[in-house]
């Protein structure tokens, strides 16, 4: 049975004593769920997100790496160092990264491996952009993002690899993919993946939707068969809110 997770990620936001603060809020919610739940910190909160949860059933997550172990990349962070501070779980690939950052498929391909190296676990992130979409294309434009990034992989190390379908028009725009469009995304996903790797490994692995996912609207887009569980940005801000997506499974 492949498993539920929801992940917050927290993007660039909240410096020590807003997470801290956070934390103590989200360590008073009540989990109701089967979800696995994750944040994800900025890597100066790392360290003392992952002390202040050891006890809770949170995971604490990276937004990023390098793909080098070590060495002259100012201003990086490689997956020994996370793993040294217990972080096991990093997101590759985010649409923010992708555009700011000019972090293309030939790169993320070389960080998919150089977690996994490491045995740490991958949320792997894709999505086609507006433009795309009016075009018809996003399938060819997700297909190519995982194939590109993933598919020189040993279906062995899909046991670490979540994916997580983002559309890029619907990160922090308030426009939700609609639960049907998810659904449509989702299976062609999990089709793509079972083409390449068979119907086990693909029926083994998360899916996770993101972009604006609220309480409003996760019960309905969590219900689709294909969707298990979200990535969510500006609700993983707000404890209750969070908690609230992370019990609508
Ligand atoms: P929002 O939930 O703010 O749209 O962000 C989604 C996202 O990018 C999560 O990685």
């Amino acid at each position: 049975m492949r498993k539920n997770i929801v992940a917050g990620n927290w993007k660039m936001n909240n410096d020590l004593a807003q997470t801290q603060s956070l934390i103590t809020d989200l360590k008073k919610q009540t989990k109701t769920s089967n979800a696995e739940v994750m944040i994800a910190p900025p890597f100066t909160n790392l360290w003392h997100a992952f002390e202040s949860l050891r006890q809770d059933d949170i995971e604490v997550v990276a937004q990023n790496m390098h793909f080098a172990s070590n060495g002259a990349y100012t201003g990086e962070v490689s997956a020994s160092m996370l793993k040294s501070i217990g972080v096991q779980t990093v997101i590759l690939g985010h649409s923010e990264r992708r555009e700011y950052f000019n972090e293309t498929d030939e790169l993320l391909a070389k960080k998919v491996d150089a977690a996994l190296a490491k045995d740490m676990r991958i949320i792997f992130c894709f999505g086609e952009e507006l433009k795309d979409r009016k075009k018809g294309w996003e399938e060819t434009v997700v297909g190519n993002q995982i194939e590109n990034a993933l598919f020189h992989l040993e279906a062995s190390a899909f046991q670490n690899i979540v994916l997580a379908y983002e559309p890029v028009w619907a990160i922090g725009t308030g426009e939700t993919a609609t639960p049907e469009q998810a659904q449509d995304m989702h299976a062609f996903i999990r089709k793509t993946i079972a083409n390449k790797y068979g119907n086990d490994i693909a029926d083994e692995v998360s899916i996770l939707y993101g972009g604006s996912v609220k309480p409003n609207n996760a019960e309905e887009i969590f219900s689709k068969p294909d969707v298990d569980g979200g990535l969510i940005g500006g609700a993983s801000l707000n404890a209750k809110d969070f908690f609230a997506i992370v019990n609508a499974f």
